[in-house]
């Protein structure tokens, strides 16, 4: 059992020109009418693969191909949204190859017992509309519909009036529903597979994340008549913070990344002390544990740079999740399709957020990484050769149709 490569790429180039870029990357914004283009053009694709399509109360669509047996679908999925001037990998050769998987099931005329499904899931980038990964999280409860459909763009269009809009608000219940098993295959989006010239990684699951605040109220003052002995400089305490973040990293070793994304400086004018500074922290690990003593040192980093500055804080730890393992019947699955499949693979951490994390807390899931050009993603440069990403989808078809059993 192999997919065709050749149609494989065919279908990679065609849906990669709905929101092509003049650099060759991709622009197709949740829930925009490129996002419409591009749906329309997978379902037809789907339906001429004769699978029977259903979208759900969040625009998820779902193809089905049937089983022989009343038994729940191995699905396999991931998005075709993309950030703004993105790449044409992420999110899209998931579907992709799980396109050119049913198809190559229908090809070899394979019967299976349970049915093979293929889901496209709805604003997964959380670029437009927040948080990422908004309808797998109102599929696995984790997200209320309510809430969901209140989420606003920059320009204060809500999510469920672009929905319909586009014409895919559909009826079926967003709900948690039984699966076999979930299969996501994605870009790996860091250097590791390149750097061990693999063509597969096995994900064995999604590092810890823990996202804070910060806010720094200094003294708002003249640039100039205020002398350097009475000052209490916001940023100064910031930037503190910033290399401080960093430092942990350093310190803790191993897996740990530390990253300080965003400052906004208040009143971001050249002749005032900066008065306020708010910052984002985010903290990553595979083990909940060392997390844990990360944001520990934070909080001692922080109180230490406010201290020095004479400076007040805030520190709000307001989002974490834990390691999310993935199912251990899955990941054997794709190690054994990985290797009757002849790629190179290894086992792998996803340090990206996915769908499939938020399936995982519903049924057992597990994903399929291929390689990133230079590690990098979210971006026009984006780019995996399609030698891996053969390797990628042939794992994918081995590891769907040993889930769903050939009949
Ligand atoms: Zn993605």
């Amino acid at each position: 059992m192999k997919i065709d490569r050749d149609r494989l790429e065919r279908s990679i180039l065609e849906l990669g020109r709905i929101g092509e870029t003049p650099r060759g990357g991709l622009t197709r914004l949740a829930l925009s009418d490129d996002d419409r283009r591009g749906r329309d053009w997978m379902v037809a694709r789907m339906r001429e693969a004769g699978l029977r399509i259903t979208v759900d109360q969040m625009g998820n669509i779902f193809g089905e191909r049937p089983g022989t047996a009343p038994l729940p679908p191995v699905m396999m999925g991931s998005h075709v949204d993309s950030v703004p001037t993105g790449g044409k990998y992420d999110g899209q050769l998931g579907v992709l190859c799980g396109l050119e998987t049913i198809r190559a099931l229908n090809d070899g005329g394979i019967r299976t017992r349970h049915p093979v499904s293929l889901v496209i899931f709805t604003n997964e980038e959380g670029a437009r509309f927040q948080p990422a990964m908004i309808a797998s999280g109102v599929m696995a409860g984790k997200i209320a519909l309510e809430d969901a459909y209140n989420a606003r763009d920059k320009d204060g269009l809500r999510l469920v009036d672009e929905l319909e809009r586009i014409g895919y608000l559909g009826a079926e219940p967003c709900v948690p529903r039984p699966f076999r098993a979930y299969l996501e295959l994605h870009i790996e989006q860091g250097p590791f597979l390149e750097e061990a010239k693999l063509s597969v990684g096995v994900v064995e699951g999604i590092v810890a994340i823990a996202w804070a605040r910060l806010t720094v109220h200094g003294v708002q003052d003249h640039a100039g008549p205020t002398p350097m002995r009475i000052r209490h400089d916001a940023l100064v305490a910031a930037a503190e913070v910033v290399t401080g973040v960093r430092s942990i990293a350093r310190e803790l070793g191993g897996d740990v990344v530390t990253t300080v994304g965003t400052l906004t400086v208040t009143p971001n004018i050249v002749n005032a002390i900066p008065g306020r500074v708010v910052l984002s922290i985010d903290l990553r690990d595979p083990r909940t544990e060392t997390l844990a003593r990360a944001r520990q040192m934070l909080d001692a980093v922080v109180k230490e740079a406010c201290a020095r500055e004479g400076v007040t804080y805030e520190l709000e730890h307001y989002w974490q999740v834990p390691y999310t393992p993935f199912d251990g019947q899955v990941v054997e699955a794709v190690e054994r399709a990985a290797r009757n499949a002849g790629a190179r693979f290894r086992r792998i951490r996803s340090g990206a957020g996915h769908d499939a994390q938020y399936m995982a807390a519903i049924g057992p899931a597990g994903m399929i990484f291929v390689p990133s050009r230079g590690g990098r993603s979210h971006c026009e440069e984006e780019f995996t050769a399609i030698e891996d990403i053969e390797d990628g989808a042939n794992t994918l078809l081995l590891a769907a149709l040993d889930l769903a059993g050939r009949a």
